[in-house]
């Protein structure tokens, strides 16, 4: 059913032209703070910082889960996790995955003449059904999942697998190398299509490795006159923290701040990049987190003033900073305080691409092209959103208003409930809801028939 919907997504898009590049940047539990035009003390992004001054940068924008493979799994299809299945995090060798059913931005932009690549994290799956090549990725290049995990005994190695650190084929094939508990941990493997070809990879050099490999595809895309879908899926500033030498030792936040650094460093280089090829006013560049920062004292993010962090429903967990570039098009020097979501970029992008969104499902985003190209103008399509956190909806944002309704899986029951004015308290510091009882009893009825609707719906 899906190969023939791209089918016919291909045969509709055929002759649509002039279709933009679309490089999407997703760091990896980077804080709502972290970035100098997001406030952030100590890191210096000049970078990112020059590219939201020429472009829109949001204030109110969140990854549709505040954790890992959820909020890719939603980023990539357009869809809550009550429709795509995915609620939590994959550990390495399970086998499970974004379903074969789901439908990416890459298989939405393949058809439609697109160069597709993902280079660094998926986390939706590592056995051989659920790689990125199966889901409409022309080509793959990084580190299967979180920079933190151990390569499984069963993964697919290369004939020329490089290996380090006294490791050998014997080694991984028995399990040795992946037992984490003997401080075996964060030695993770380097993919190349559906192979390992270096275990495991030297973390130092990942963020310029996944650069070099960008710019490599910028060009081959560039010399065949196709456009690309690239989405760099950065590893950092996931913990362990690496930097290259040059960077390493050398923010004023430790090694998290050398991370970002290095990455905003990086993120020129592809600007430049584009400029010298003349298709700079052709790419939007949209860059984004995964979700909040995790709590790790110095070692991990800040999502100040944002109360909460990865994992929860507190705006510190899904409300991340997000740039979107794209010169000519989007108005320079936007400041957006409109909500939006990263489920938007799947029929942004379709609607950019001009090819139209599958109907045979549903999508949780908007189209946003028209608000982005309003600047400031630029209204939010969302009369209401709804925070997801693991298997149950746990927030819901009306306007300026937020009620807070958490699980407690130990208890298997909802806590106390929470009611938030955003506007006035970004902070999440004073609770309404005695206050207001009557908006408590309307939201929360809200969010329980929209929580059932949805699981219900399963489509
Ligand atoms: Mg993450």
């Amino acid at each position: 059913m899906k190969n023939l919907i791209i089918l016919l997504l291909s045969s509709i898009s055929i002759l649509a032209t002039d279709k933009p590049n679309f490089l999407l940047i997703f760091t990896d539990d980077q804080g709502y703070q972290d970035l100098g035009c997001y406030g952030s003390p100590k890191i210096k992004t000049p970078v990112l910082d020059k590219l939201a001054s020429e472009g829109v940068r949001f204030t109110d924008f969140y990854s549709a889960n505040a954790i890992c493979s959820a909020s890719r799994a939603a980023l990539l299809t357009g869809r809550y996790p009550s429709r795509n299945g995915v609620f939590h995090v994959y550990y390495p060798g399970a086998y499970k995955g974004l379903r074969q059913s789901e439908i990416t931005i890459a298989e939405l932009l393949k058809p439609a003449g697109y160069r597709t690549a993902i280079i660094g994290k998926w986390h939706l799956g590592d056995r051989p059904d659920f790689l990125p090549t199966k889901q409409g990725f022309d080509s793959y290049f990084g580190i299967p999942y979180s920079n933190d995990m151990w390569i499984h005994k069963d993964q697919k190695l290369a004939k020329d697998v490089k290996l380090f650190k006294d490791f050998t084929i014997e080694d991984i094939r028995s399990g040795k190398a992946s037992k984490t508990k003997k401080g075996l941990a964060r030695t993770v493997p380097l993919m190349r299509g559906e192979e390992v070809i270096e275990f495991p990879v030297d973390q130092c050099y990942i963020t310029k490795r996944y650069t070099d490999e960008a710019i490599k595809i910028i060009d081959e895309s560039n010399k065949a006159k196709k456009p690309f879908f690239i989405y760099l899926a950065h590893a950092m500033p996931h913990v362990p923290l690496y930097a290259s030498p040059k960077f390493n030792g050398k923010s004023d936040r430790g090694p998290y701040g050398d991370t970002i650094e290095e990455m905003d460093f990086h993120i020129g280089r592809l600007v430049k990049h584009l400029k010298k090829l003349g298709i700079d006013k052709n790419t939007m560049l949209i860059f984004t987190s995964d979700n909040g920062p995790w709590k790790l004292g110095e070692r991990g993010g800040s999502a100040a003033p944002l109360r909460g962090a990865k994992f929860s429903s507190h705006e510190g967990g899904p409300r991340v900073p997000c740039i979107m570039w794209w010169p000519g098009t989007i108005p320079a020097g936007t400041v957006s305080k409109e909500i939006t979501t990263s489920l938007d970029i799947f029929p942004t992008f379709a609607a950019l691409a001009n090819t139209p969104l599958p109907t045979d499902r549903i999508y949780d985003g908007h189209n946003i092209s028209t608000m982005l190209k309003a600047g400031s103008k630029g209204k939010s399509p969302y009369e209401k959103y709804f925070y997801w956190n693991k298997h149950h909806i746990e927030a819901l944002r009306i306007g300026k208003m937020k009620l807070r309704w958490a699980w407690d899986n130990k208890k298997k029951a909802r806590k106390a409930v929470e009611l938030y004015n955003l506007e006035e308290d970004i902070s999440e510091s004073q609770n309404l809801a005695s206050q207001m009882p009557e908006k408590v009893e309307f939201m929360s009825k809200l969010l329980l028939t929209e929580e059932e609707k949805q699981l219900a719906d399963n489509k």
